[in-house]
């Protein structure tokens, strides 16, 4: 992720008042990769980095953040403003029934969607929307959109597949009309690479059922090739929405930012899964996390920055540096960063952490706290600066006295030496003599 591609220029300019052009251009060098990684388009990539470095150069840094991760917070946010707002609302017309057409390449997902919608539509907005069949090409495509619909109890409307598809979406509407339903759902036909007859057709349906929506289905996975699709899509049909399918497979979601700039319409859905409710409003935060590769390591920050007490957080940084954290320490931080989330992850998030061997066994149970809690206040005082002194039998009383196992107890010792042995290495990779420690 760019946190790790990050890290030499953040041990750089830890503790400057002020991030520098230099350190903004070295840093921009790997955004630039991280983006391009993320099968974001290159010109896309070019026009988004002069933007972050012009404001992220002579920033002030903040107390609380590293000016490394000052500057992921403004990549951040641009690639979420980028993205455009969040805009899962689906049209209705002023007279119903409301038409919505399908578009894209062939196994994009067109057919998946238009179930996927049209169970939203009447799960969520109570709507009863009619599934019409226009793709007579595909094999079995008629009887794919057929099965959704008896798997939805939604009624399909289908001529086979010897009427046009023109003639199928002007007599889906007029039924549609006649028996009320509030959507008309067009599924249609793709080719496996953009083609005349395809686009033809296409605008000759749109021609006549005046969609109210025209939706373009887009496969994640494809990454650069959905720029070109999504330009000629939008270019010959006037788009007004995309869907991004297959984002539960581990692509990075770059396509998203680049369809985004390309064609400047809103992205409306994302597609996690083959199933009927593995649809899901655009959320552009969240994507731009994914393209950064970073999870949710800001808004851990953000949180940790919130829940923190700062001059706290110096003491145990120095004591940290010191290695002369104790038991008690221990349990101070765990009563700061008790509502702050997952604690294993938040260690995962520190700075540095990934690169250190044995982090990934180092598992915190929130569930645990409490009984951890319990642990250490059950030692005495010199227990909890010497726990080398525990031996069985104090083990023993321990987890009698905090109403816990013999095996939480060795459980939370292993652990704590565990940590202890991290902050040593940690405080290694800082450089001698220098001041700055990580933050939580
Ligand atoms: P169409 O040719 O555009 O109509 O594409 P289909 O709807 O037939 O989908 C092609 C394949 O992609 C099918 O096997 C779908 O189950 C699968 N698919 C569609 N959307 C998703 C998604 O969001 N995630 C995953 N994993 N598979 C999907
Ligand atoms: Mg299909």
């Amino acid at each position: 992720g760019l946190a790790d591609r990050l890290q030499a220029t953040m041990q750089k300019i830890r503790g400057k008042g002020k991030v520098t052009e230099s350190d903004v251009k070295e840093m921009m060098r790997e955004v630039r990769l991280a983006l391009l990684e993320a099968d974001v388009n290159f010109k896309v990539v070019k026009q988004f980095i002069k933007k972050v470095s012009e404001r992220a150069v002579g920033q002030e840094v903040m107390k609380s953040l590293t000016p490394g991760q000052q500057v992921i917070k403004v990549v951040k946010e641009e690639l979420t403003e980028l993205m455009g707002g969040e805009q899962s609302q689906i049209a209705v017309a002023k007279k119903p029934p409301t038409v919505i057409m399908m578009s894209g390449l062939q196994g994009a997902g067109k057919t998946t969607f238009t179930g996927k919608l049209a169970n939203l539509l009447r799960k969520k907005y109570n709507r009863n929307p009619l599934l019409v069949a226009a793709d007579i090409y595909r094999p079995a495509a008629i009887k794919q959109l057929e099965t959704l619909g008896k798997q939805l109890s939604l009624p399909v409307f289908s001529l086979g597949d010897q009427v046009s598809p023109v003639e199928i979406a002007r007599q889906a509407i007029e039924k549609a009309k006649e028996e009320h339903h509030d959507y008309v759902l067009i599924d249609t036909a793709g080719r496996l690479h953009i083609d005349d007859q395809l686009m033809d057709e296409l605008k000759e349906i749109k021609e006549v059922a005046k969609p109210d929506e025209i939706f373009l289905v887009v496969d994640a996975m494809t990454g650069q090739d959905a720029v070109n699709v999504a330009q000629s899509f939008n270019e010959q049909l006037e788009i007004s929405g995309v869907v991004l399918t297959k984002l539960d497979g581990d692509t990075r979601g770059g396509a998203a930012l680049s369809i985004r700039a390309v064609t400047n319409k809103p992205i409306k859905f994302i597609g996690t899964g083959e199933k009927m409710d593995a649809l899901e409003p655009f959320h552009p935060e969240r994507m731009a996390s994914r393209i950064l590769g970073m999870g949710d390591m800001l808004t851990l920050i953000e949180k940790a920055q919130a829940s923190v007490d700062e001059d706290k957080a110096k003491e145990l940084e120095k004591k940290f540096r010191t290695a002369s954290f104790t038991l008690d320490d221990f349990l101070e931080q765990l009563s700061q960063v008790k509502n702050m989330g997952p604690l294993d992850e938040l260690l995962k998030m520190m700075p540095g952490a990934n690169k250190i061997k044995g982090m990934n066994n180092l598992q915190v149970d929130e569930k645990q706290i409490g009984h951890v809690e319990a642990i250490i206040r059950s030692m005495t005082t010199k227990e909890k600066l010497e726990p080398e002194i525990i031996n069985a039998s104090r083990r023993r009383r321990i987890a009698k006295g905090s109403g816990t196992t013999v095996q939480e107890v060795n459980r939370l010792l292993k652990q704590f030496e565990e940590m202890k042995k991290m902050m040593k290495q940690m405080t290694g990779m800082q450089g001698k003599g220098k001041k700055k420690g990580f933050k939580f």
